[in-house]
């Protein structure tokens, strides 16, 4: 077979191996456009075949989890831990808990880790995992026969310098809770092999508020350098977990209107925007599935259901819900809305066409492996507190995420100018800047 150039070649290669996992492909295409460039003018990256290898995970364990429910009858999941790169440190990454959770999507996921954990400067390698299990309505009991049984798997595959695994959807400080207890038991040892812990066994203050915090300091960053602010914008946030009620907390303290949340079952819009009372009152029953419609209920706004926030007018739309949540006709309708910036607390919530609309339209893209970076910077900042037995203050660690954010957020600006245009793209620098890190890291370590 000839090629017309590199990226066919590459293209090519990775459709073949790779076949009927289109999130992964979606999310490998995305970033290989960017750095061909790079790639072109560094020989040393061709010959070290830098994005080939990392488009190959260094392993995927796949694993059988048998558990029993509460009437006694056994229940078989699949669990996962894509190990896809630890050239920069310890594979590091969540664990996903949810019934469309497959191969695909756990390795877009490792993969765009790899980049998001490089911006952040620390040795952190890529790695996530999961299950197709769904917790919904499952007890607490069955909840911790479910972790204990992933575990008894998981176990021998991670370890404080191997592969530290941590929370994402479904996986919170609970499961994190039964998931340590049975490594701990199983391992004889207490070190920081997961984050997202608790704060009496080895968690850390801020964990559970920094993605979503670290997603407004970025937020801040973009808009001072564009000579703006984010007193009195408005913004459409998707979502009700963690990332979507801190974004929303942090963003109401700095004086922006939020007008939205969501989750699968529809949308509160809070037209005068949402007030730091009512979103503690959701934040406290943000485990139950009506959080958002209870609210209404209490007359916090209006609940739309089975909308999504993507309609309503706005400054800044936030997606911090899942992947491929925006799709096309929402794309199209923030472009026509004339929203100033989208900014991404989920991984990869747009879908490809939605992505390819918004970047060419003049709004400001910023793209998740940048702006919710502060989840995994904050875990790695658990890491070192569990390696020297020492807690560190609320107050230092917001601090180091505020830098963390505005370091992610220099990277992104300095790679994110094309050679014909004065205007930064932040998706292209900080696939580029993290590139980079990993690219030069493969080399110096040869193959
Ligand atoms: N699941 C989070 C993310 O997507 C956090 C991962 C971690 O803390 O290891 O970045």
């Amino acid at each position: 077979m000839t090629y017309t150039s590199n990226w066919d070649k590459f293209d090519h290669w990775l459709n073949t191996r790779n076949q009927g996992q289109d999130e992964f492909i979606q999310a490998v295409r995305e970033i290989a456009a960017d750095v061909q460039p790079i790639i072109n003018v560094h020989e040393e990256y061709k010959h070290h075949r830098v994005l080939y290898r990392l488009a190959e995970p260094d392993r995927i364990i796949t694993f059988k989890v048998v558990w029993q429910n509460d009437n006694g009858e056994l229940r078989i999941n699949r669990g996962w831990r894509v190990q896809q790169s630890n050239v920069l440190g310890p594979y590091k990454g969540g664990l996903r808990f949810h019934p469309t959770v497959n191969e695909s999507i756990l390795k877009f996921l490792a993969f765009e880790q790899c980049f998001k954990n490089a911006l952040t400067g620390l040795p952190l390698g890529g790695g996530k995992g999961g299950s197709d299990f769904n917790p919904k309505h499952c007890s607490d009991a069955e909840i911790m026969r479910f972790c204990q049984a992933f575990m008894t798997e998981l176990n021998r595959h991670v370890g404080p310098q191997t592969d530290v695994p941590a929370g994402d959807i479904n996986v919170g400080q609970r499961e994190i809770g039964y998931l340590y207890g049975q490594y701990r038991r199983l391992a004889n040892e207490f070190g920081g092999t997961i984050t997202g812990k608790p704060l009496e066994f080895g968690g850390s203050l801020v964990r559970e508020e920094a993605t979503g915090y670290g997603v407004i300091y970025f937020t801040e960053n973009v808009m001072s350098a564009a000579d703006d602010k984010l007193t009195d914008k408005r913004i459409n946030i998707s979502g009700a977990g963690n990332v979507a009620l801190y974004a929303a907390q942090k963003a109401i303290s700095h004086g922006a209107i939020v007008t939205t949340l969501s989750n699968s079952k529809g949308t509160l819009h809070i037209k005068e925007g949402l007030e730091s009372t009512d979103l503690n009152m959701i934040i406290s029953n943000k485990e139950s599935d009506n959080a958002l419609k209870d609210a209404a209920d209490e007359g916090v706004g209006e609940w739309l259901a089975r909308a999504t926030p993507w309609a309503i007018p706005c400054d800044i739309a936030m997606p911090c819900a899942t992947q491929n949540e925006i799709l096309l006709q929402d794309a199209q309708r923030i472009i026509d809305n004339k929203v100033q910036y989208v900014v991404e607390g989920a991984n990869m919530p747009l879908s490809e066409d939605a992505a390819e609309l918004l970047h060419a339209s003049d709004l400001v893209y910023i793209p998740g492996k940048a702006s919710n970076a502060g989840g995994v910077a904050m875990s790695g900042f658990e890491m070192s507190q569990n390696a020297q037995f020492e807690p560190l203050s609320f107050g230092v660690l917001d601090q180091k995420l505020k830098d963390t954010m505005a370091h992610i957020h220099s990277q992104c600006w300095e790679d994110g100018f094309a050679a014909d245009s004065d205007q930064v793209n932040y998706s292209r620098g900080a696939n580029v800047a993290a590139f980079r890190r990993l690219a030069d890291a493969i080399v110096a370590q040869g193959y």
